[in-house]
């Protein structure tokens, strides 16, 4: 008889991106007439920058000839993107990381989850509240937790860190000490970051406590501030702590692309059962052969040339143009009185809901009273409840629409 794997009887459905779009149908259909704007979902609206396109479109010509056909490859990924990535990212930051120490994948999120597959499911996990939901969902299939309690809205097993604006949103070390830490800087959905100092104190946190920072630096290239860390890395000693996960989707636009890699260093070390050593960029270089086939061809010369000189100019633009919707969110929102943060180096603006309503009450408000969708911060865990996210990435014309519908808006 086939077993489940009955983990997943466990898992909540996530509602959340259904119910918005459930909401939003339900109100086109009651006012047909009435334009809506959606800045919920985090996906980006800018077309993919042409030097990257121009790459793809080359690469296209080159595999349909004989000498220039390219099958599978290295499933790490070519070496002009890696040499590109080890230059670009890390060796211009000063930091030290080698070619073999980058992966590339066809996704962050899906690094994500995949990289307990190397890990015990013994490991007790950590994570912010609220929270990107893969590093929650992923444990919770793989076994690493109990079952759910629906009156918490938490699941037996995980340690929640509770980021609210009482601590500034900045994770604290938690009371029992856990063995693998999910930090996302700059923070989805937050938007806050922690300075070069609040991080190297979670890397001493981790070394001291032999414990793994799984640190997701997706929208490192939207830190506008200095002694902001672009990648932990930057942190002396936590090439021994410490896993990144990077992507080219908010970057460069690759979100319908997909490309992505992660960072495993050689000092990075897990233990077995009986406290021996083992390299863990070894045992993801066998997981990532295994199971994983490449990125194609195609996609990695198209983000190899984000790197050009012409690339680099594209992506800024890109990235000042949603920074500028950013700051009209940020400051639109706190003339109409909100309590606002992030979207100073993150395309996030988290805000505090009015008094007396929940998270989705004020979603309700927001799509019936002025046309405008966002995500209810609820959605992201329990930390959640009480604050509502908007993102940058939509149009500058949408968001200036937006934020004059919120400024000209008196909640009934
Ligand atoms: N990590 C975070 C924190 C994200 O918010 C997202 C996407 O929204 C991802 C990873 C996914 O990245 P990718 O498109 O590379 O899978």
């Amino acid at each position: 008889m086939i077993k489940i794997n009955e983990n997943f009887l466990k898992m909540q459905d996530s509602y959340l991106f259904s119910t918005i779009a459930k909401k939003i149908a339900s109100y086109q259909q009651k006012h047909p007439e009435k334009e809506i704007i959606k800045l919920g979902i985090g996906d980006v609206t800018r077309p993919i920058v042409k030097s990257a396109v121009e790459a793809m479109h080359k690469a296209i010509d080159e595999i349909g000839t004989p000498q220039g056909f390219h099958g599978y490859g290295p499933e790490q990924g070519y070496d002009f993107l890696r040499k590109k990535i080890v230059e670009f990212e890390y060796q211009n930051r000063g930091i030290d990381i080698k070619e073999d120490e980058i992966f590339l994948s066809d996704g962050a999120k899906c690094d994500c989850g995949n990289i307990g597959d190397i890990l015990s499911i013994k490991n007790k996990v950590a994570i912010t509240d609220p929270v990107y939901p893969v590093y929650l969902d992923t444990n919770v299939m793989a076994g690493r937790t109990g079952a759910y309690k629906e009156k918490e809205g938490t699941y037996e097993g995980i340690i929640y860190m509770p980021c609210t604006a009482e601590n500034n949103f900045v994770p604290e070390f938690p009371k029992e000490v856990p063995d693998m830490i999910y930090l996302c800087l700059p923070n989805n959905p937050t938007g806050t970051i922690l300075t070069k100092e609040e991080l190297a104190k979670w890397v001493q946190y981790a070394k001291e406590n032999k414990s793994l920072i799984l640190f997701d630096s997706a929208y490192e290239v939207f830190i506008t501030e200095e002694n902001v860390p672009h990648s932990i890395y930057e942190i002396e000693g936590a090439k021994e702590v410490a896993i990144e996960f990077r992507s080219f989707s908010k970057t460069a636009g690759f979100t319908g692309v997909r490309c992505a890699y992660t960072v495993v260093p050689k000092e990075l070390k897990g233990y077995t059962e009986n406290e021996e050593e083992v390299e863990l960029n070894k045992l993801w270089n066998r997981r990532h052969c295994t199971k994983f086939n490449g990125v194609s061809y195609i996609t990695q010369r198209g983000a190899e040339a984000i790197y050009s000189e012409e690339g680099q100019k594209e992506i800024k633009e890109n990235i000042k143009y949603y920074m500028e919707n950013a700051k009209l969110i940020r400051n639109g929102l706190q003339e109409a009185g909100f309590e606002v943060y992030g979207g100073k180096n993150a395309p996030y603006i988290w805000l505090k809901v009015p008094e007396g309503i929940t998270s989705w009450e004020f979603f309700d408000k927001l799509l019936e009273e002025v046309g405008v969708v966002g995500t209810p911060g609820s959605g992201f865990g329990p930390s959640g409840e009480g604050y509502f996210r908007l993102t940058a990435f939509g149009t500058k014309e949408n968001t200036i629409k937006a934020i004059e519908r919120i400024k000209n808006w008196r909640i009934k």
